[in-house]
């Protein structure tokens, strides 16, 4: 079991239920402020005044470290401003369920004794500060897996709550106020009832496409239907040629049709093409509602879903317009991968290895051991790979969700990959297949300049077959191609050439950004 925190401003409770919720969970309690009075033997209070915020800060962060390092569960209630170190955050967010705990700031101020006591709240009007603190605190206080309100909870009903989200163990994008919370799991379709449960929304608009309405379509509405909230359906055609404007246009439609609100909630359930499109409509529709990805392709579960892109393809090429919106829920139910034709989860399995190659030397070994149970779509060997996959997204993503930095390495095989799909009309390859291909194409290319270590290539040729995708690119396939390399949207115009970031992997799971003139990643790939 993961550790759990309780943060939250004081007089929320922490203390309270942390004791409570340990032996509901057979687990010891550790209160930070109690810890680190008993240790130093002086009260917060003195600590603050003698040594000021930043170092009662560091023993605070030193503790944490030394708590959450530990084998075995354990709850830890933090102090009020511990997750307002940025290490510490993160900290907590990597290794245990964070269970941030709100009320208002009368109900906290009514319910902390000795108010002269406290150092954040000493001066001036108790509950003005506690306001304002609040406010400073808020997009520290949202990077959590649960947020409750114990001013209108029961403590009963926060302890179940808490205990529910230990059995979920759900993953956590940390982005501030954009922080949402990542199911992984199968065959349990109350965890799509529960996300769009906690949006409290006021209706649903289910978007879908044709294929997934009619293999999910029905687990999909059992799911929604104890929400008992007004549901619009949208069922788009399928398939990347319908990645439109047309397609968006239609969503607007059914949606403004039924006279939505902006407490709408978009479930954008299916593949990639459904979750870039329905995110995008949401992001614009009345100047952007919530949306909850529910992935059923591989790829939606470990790539598209993850990471708040959205849009759609423009005849001039693939994604070129579209926003950053992230979603509020993403749940993933290998269940759906049941329905899912083969050579689509192999698809899938091309941006796992994409994001192993790029980032995580650990991944890349587990896919490599299990490529064969991966291949054939065993729900036990895809499970702990799908998670781990989304792990190492998270870690991306978290430090530039914008894409001005470390994100762009997510783009390998992407760059010959985009042309090789658009060459082939995007019927003749799937994504996925484009991008395997364009890996081992931008890999032996960037072989052939000294950047990426020629055994390395062999390997990626090696663990990409044995997942089941094509490996070998015919030259004057992508030599056709090379038109769509030339107005990939990471081009960028550098004194007289064109020039384009590309991600180049250097070691297993390591990878960085090169710029190179066009000319001569054609020179590398083709020779010419
Ligand atoms: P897709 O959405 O077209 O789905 C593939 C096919 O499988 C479709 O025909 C669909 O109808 C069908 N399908 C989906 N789920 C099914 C199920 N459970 N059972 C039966 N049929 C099912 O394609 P994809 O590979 O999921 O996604 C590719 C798209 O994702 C591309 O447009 C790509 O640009 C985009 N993408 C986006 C990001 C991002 O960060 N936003 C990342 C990677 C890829």
């Amino acid at each position: 079991m993961r550790p759990v925190v309780l943060s939250g401003f004081m007089g929320t409770g922490k203390s309270t239920l942390g004791p409570a919720l340990a032996a509901r969970l057979g687990v010891p309690f550790v209160d930070t402020d109690a810890e680190i009075e008993r240790r130093s033997g002086r009260s917060v209070p003195d600590l603050w005044r003698e040594e000021g915020e930043a170092a009662f800060r560091q023993r605070e962060a030193e503790l944490a470290d030394r708590l959450l390092g530990q084998q075995g569960g354990v709850v830890v209630a933090f102090g009020g401003g511990t997750v307002t170190v940025d290490r510490v955050r993160r900290l907590a967010a990597d290794r245990a369920l964070v269970v941030t705990l709100m009320a208002a700031p009368e109900a906290v101020v009514a319910r902390t004794p000795n108010l002269a006591a406290r150092p954040n709240l000493a001066v001036g009007d108790p509950i003005a500060r506690a306001r304002e603190l609040m406010d400073h605190r808020a997009a520290a206080y949202a990077e959590c897996h649960l947020s409750l309100r114990t001013d209108t909870l029961s403590p009963e009903g926060a302890l179940d709550a808490i205990v529910a989200l230990v059995g979920r163990d759900p993953l956590l994008m940390p982005l501030g106020a954009r922080s949402y919370p990542l199911d992984v799991c199968i065959d349990e379709p109350a965890r799509l009832t529960d996300a769009v449960a906690r949006c409290a929304p006021s209706s649903v608009v289910m978007v879908t496409d044709s294929n997934v309405q009619r293999a999910r379509g029905a687990a999909i509405d059992a799911a929604l239907r104890p929400l008992q909230t007004p549901t619009t359906r949208v069922a788009l055609p399928a398939g990347e040629t319908h990645k439109t404007l047309a397609s968006v246009s239609t969503i607007w439609d059914a949606a403004l049709g039924a006279g939505v609100d902006r407490d709408a909630v978009v479930v954008a359930t299916g593949g990639g093409v459904v979750g870039d499109l329905a995110g995008f409509a949401a992001a614009c529709l009345l100047r952007g509602v919530r949306f909850v990805q529910v992935p059923t392709t591989l790829l939606a579960m470990v790539d598209s879903s993850v990471g708040g892109k959205t849009g759609f393809d423009h005849p001039t090429g693939k994604n070129l317009v579209g926003a950053f919106h992230q979603p509020s829920a993403v749940v993933a139910d290998l269940h759906h991968l049941t329905t899912l034709a083969p050579r689509e989860l192999k698809s899938g399995l091309a941006e796992v290895a994409k994001i192993a190659l790029a980032t995580d030397a650990a991944l890349l070994d587990r896919v490599e051991a299990a490529a064969g149970e991966l291949a054939g779509g065993n729900h036990g060997a895809l499970l702990p790979v799908v998670r781990a996959a989304i792990e190492a997204k998270i870690r991306i993503v978290r430090d530039d969700e914008r894409e001005s930095g470390p994100r762009a390495l997510l783009n390998l095989g992407h760059t010959l990959g985009h042309a090789l799909e658009a060459q082939g009309g995007y019927s003749r390859w799937l994504h996925g297949e484009a991008v395997a291909m364009g890996t081992v194409a931008e890999m032996q290319a960037t072989a052939s300049l000294g950047w990426t270590p020629r055994d390395l290539v062999h390997r990626a040729v090696a663990a990409l077959a044995a997942l089941g995708l094509p490996t070998r690119v015919d030259p004057t396939e992508l030599a056709a191609a090379w038109h769509f390399v030339s107005s990939d949207k990471k081009r960028a115009r550098e004194h007289t050439r064109d020039v384009l970031r590309l991600p180049v992997v250097t070691g297993p799971g390591r990878s960085a950004i090169y710029t190179i003139a066009l000319a001569d990643l054609r020179a590398a790939a083709l020779g010419s």
